[in-house]
């Protein structure tokens, strides 16, 4: 079986993140979509809500599984028997920082692949960081993410009432 991991935070998924999941779940039997446990950025949602929010994403694509994960990609690759890592490749920035990581881990696991994809034209600006600052003063995402994203968006960042 070709299986595939598709590595992230997700926090939250968006339209880009939801894009390349469907067209590398058409190159293998099964991807795993691997949201990682704790980043060394700040996040703004808890593993157990980026997960569901990813899981119910991908809710309709068949040889998608969505799995947390901690610790290393390429540990978490042996331990679930995947031999490749999709990553997406947005701006042009994004493909040292890509290099450098798909470098370390054919340095780590040499029997590991990193396939990358490229971003549809549409979703090139597209981050969950964008998403997060728009959402986080009240601006409208419904472009960028799925509805249920936007809703846990919107609660995340719904003004408090204190009267
Ligand atoms: P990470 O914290 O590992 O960068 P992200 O959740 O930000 O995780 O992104 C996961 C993957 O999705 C990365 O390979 C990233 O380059 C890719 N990605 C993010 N935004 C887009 C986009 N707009 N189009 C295509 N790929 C994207």
């Amino acid at each position: 079986m070709r299986r595939a991991i598709f590595p992230g935070s997700f926090d939250p998924i968006h339209l880009g993140h939801i894009d390349i999941g469907r067209r590398a779940s058409e190159l293998f039997d099964e991807l795993i979509v691997a949201v990682y446990d704790k980043p060394l950025k700040k996040l703004l949602f808890a593993p157990d809500v980026r997960m569901a929010l990813t899981r119910e994403a991908f809710a309709d694509v068949p040889n998608i599984v969505v799995k947390g994960y901690s610790g290393l990609t390429v540990d978490f690759c042996s331990e679930v028997d995947a031999k490749f890592i999709v990553r997406g490749l947005r701006v042009f920035s994004d493909f040292e920082y890509e290099f450098r990581m798909a470098l370390a881990n054919q340095h780590l696991s040499p029997g590991v692949d990193t396939v990358s994809l490229i971003t549809r034209q549409e979703h090139t600006f597209l981050s969950s960081t964008t998403v997060r600052e728009i959402a986080s003063l009240q601006g409208n995402v419904s472009a960028m993410v799925p509805e249920h994203v936007a809703l846990a968006l919107e609660e995340k960042f719904r003004p408090k009432d204190n009267t």
